[in-house]
């Protein structure tokens, strides 16, 4: 039985506010804050339609450390759940510490003014957290989150070495928009107009963005394009996987989306230093964020699945072995149980789910960690029982080479 603060009241807010109400053995008495308390509101009031359960709601602005801490002291959370913006990644663990307050995000930080994601300045948090017998749970949404669960599943049960991880992400789903993204719009067109990155031989390989594609066959959903792109779950796994020869990470876009893209890219939209308009400073993407389809309404008539998951390659027992691990969610069904789509619901579950784990105390260990240094297992277990079922298939085709 905890009080739990989930921080951030977009799609994947909702998301795990709602899921968070449906257990209420674990998370005893909820708080959704937000920048928007209205939004926050709007939650609270679906959640108490959907499951009978009230949750307080509270305005904060989360880049500012002294609003979290007296927000904090005063409804004295077991845990912050952050699920934001990577931006108050910081602020929030800064927040944690000053309160003894264990922590979970599910993107790692970034700077405002640079499109730089990587988790040494989470990372160097370790002592600090450790030396306050504190928590930080790092990347527990889909991916980064199951796909690393997946990986640590596979490597306990599936092989004596690893050498070849593909994660393939795949949004078979139609909103029926002509341009939206599926999670913050801002931070999605950050990650995908970077250079790409994998990592090969015990070295990291640039690439253009959008340079290395291959057309890949999704479990119900057939034949789609896939780009390579940096993700950052890559960053812990090739460390925490060191038998790992080479890793890589593709998602699937359609040729319309690119070629949005690529508007918006050569327009100027997508830059992120701030241009004079009438006098005063804005930043164009996010701008543009304003004006693009909130991720968080996108659920009504969106149709199809995500499939996501993991093709390795490595050697169990002397002998070469394919598996693959996937999950496969409807937008539709998660928009019925939830209000939300597919996208906000993959990362809101296991979200919830690594929140139960940590109070339940099966993933409580204090320091700060990485979702795969832990036991799949007992994850695994809830995931599917939660709303996102896993399959496996053995000795497959990976397609790709
Ligand atoms: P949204 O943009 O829909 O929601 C973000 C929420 O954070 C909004 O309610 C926003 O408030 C709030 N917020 C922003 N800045 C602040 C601030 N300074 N203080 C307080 N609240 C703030 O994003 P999503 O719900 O789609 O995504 C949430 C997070 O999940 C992101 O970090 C994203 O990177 C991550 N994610 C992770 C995935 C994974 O698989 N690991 C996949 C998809 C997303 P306001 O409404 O006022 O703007």
């Amino acid at each position: 039985m905890s009080k739990t603060l989930i921080i951030g009241a977009g799609g994947v807010g909702r998301v795990v506010a709602l899921k968070c109400a449906q257990h209420p053995g674990v998370f005893s008495s909820i708080m959704l804050a937000s920048r928007t308390k209205s939004k926050c509101d709007d939650i609270a009031a679906d959640v108490k339609k959907r499951t009978g359960q009230t949750i307080e709601t509270a305005r904060v602005d989360a880049d500012q450390v002294p609003e979290l801490v007296e927000l904090i002291n005063a409804f004295q959370p077991a845990l912050v759940i952050h699920v934001a913006l990577p931006y108050q990644d910081l602020t929030i663990m800064d927040a944690c510490l000053e309160t003894g307050v264990h922590y979970l995000d599910t993107a790692n930080y970034e700077p405002k003014d640079e499109a730089k994601f990587e988790y040494s300045w989470q990372w160097a948090y370790q002592d600090r957290f450790k030396q306050k017998g504190l928590m930080a749970l790092l990347g527990c949404g889909f991916d980064p989150g199951v796909t690393s669960i997946f990986t640590a599943h596979a490597a306990k049960h599936h092989f004596d070495e690893m050498h070849y991880l593909d994660i393939v992400d795949c949004n078979g789903g139609d909103h029926g928009k002509a341009f939206a993204t599926n999670f913050n719009p801002e931070i999605n067109i950050r990650e995908i107009t970077q250079k790409g990155r994998y990592w090969e031989n015990g070295d990291w390989v640039e690439t253009e963005p959008f340079e290395f594609k291959e057309v890949l066959n999704y479990p119900n959903i057939g034949k789609r394009d896939s780009y390579l792109l940096y993700h950052e779950e890559l960053e812990s796994l090739v460390k925490n996987f060191p038998t790992l020869k080479r890793a890589r990470f593709w998602m699937t876009f359609g040729q319309e989306y690119l070629t949005h893209l690529r508007v918006i890219q050569n327009i100027g939209m997508a830059r992120i230093d701030p241009v004079l308009y009438n006098g005063m400073e804005i930043v164009p993407l996010n701008f543009l964020k304003s004006v693009l389809p909130d991720p968080g309404s996108l659920g009504d008539n969106y149709s199809g699945e995500t499939s996501i998951g993991c093709r390795i390659k490595g050697i169990k027992d002397g002998k070469e072995k394919t598996y693959y691990i996937w999950n496969n969610c409807s937008h539709q069904l998660a928009f019925n149980e939830t209000g939300a789509q597919g996208v906000s619901y993959t990362t809101g579950v296991p979200a919830m789910t690594g929140a139960m784990m940590m109070l339940n105390g099966q993933w409580m260990r204090p320091g700060v960690y990485n979702v795969e240094e832990f036991n799949p297992d007992p994850f695994l277990d809830k995931l599917g029982k939660h709303g996102l079922p896993w399959h496996e298939e053995i000795n497959g085709d990976l397609e790709l080479t």
